[in-house]
């Protein structure tokens, strides 16, 4: 059974995209931890990221450097974190979060935001993308 990110990059099921090239897709996570969590997403799936060929895992982190620069020109924080854990989704991805305070780095405190508020963020964050 594919994962629901392989599902997502084959378009059997909606993301808010902000980015997508050959090799990586980014989205917003539909449980976010702050305003702006956003996952960088390797479209060869593959369950753990020190399992990564070398080269691929060197270009998922220059993509997820890319979209942490357009997340955080897009939404006020004091700075962009990264994490991988995937112990929900066994399918590499890079958790991109804007940050104001640890707690935001827990994953227990969660924010709500309507389909509008996150398209509209998802569309303003692809717009500052170098
Ligand atoms: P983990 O595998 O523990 O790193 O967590 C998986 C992350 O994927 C969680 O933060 C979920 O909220 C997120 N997630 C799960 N399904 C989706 C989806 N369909 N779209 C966006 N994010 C998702």
């Amino acid at each position: 059974m594919p994962s629901i990110f392989t599902q997502i990059i084959n378009k059997e099921i909606p993301c808010y995209k902000i980015a997508e090239n050959d090799q990586f897709i980014a989205f917003l996570d539909i449980n976010p931890n702050a305003k702006g969590h956003t996952l960088c997403v390797p479209k060869q799936e593959i369950n753990k990221i020190f399992d990564m060929p070398e080269t691929l895992y060197l270009d998922l982190m220059r993509f997820s450097r890319e979209v942490a620069v357009a997340l955080e020109k897009t939404v006020p924080c004091k700075r962009v974190g990264m994490s991988v854990i995937g112990l929900e989704v066994p399918h590499v991805h890079v958790h991109l979060i804007p940050l104001n305070d640890m707690k935001q780095m827990t994953f227990q405190q969660k924010v709500t935001q309507s389909e509008g508020e996150l398209n509209a963020l998802a569309k303003q964050i692809a717009n500052n993308l170098v």
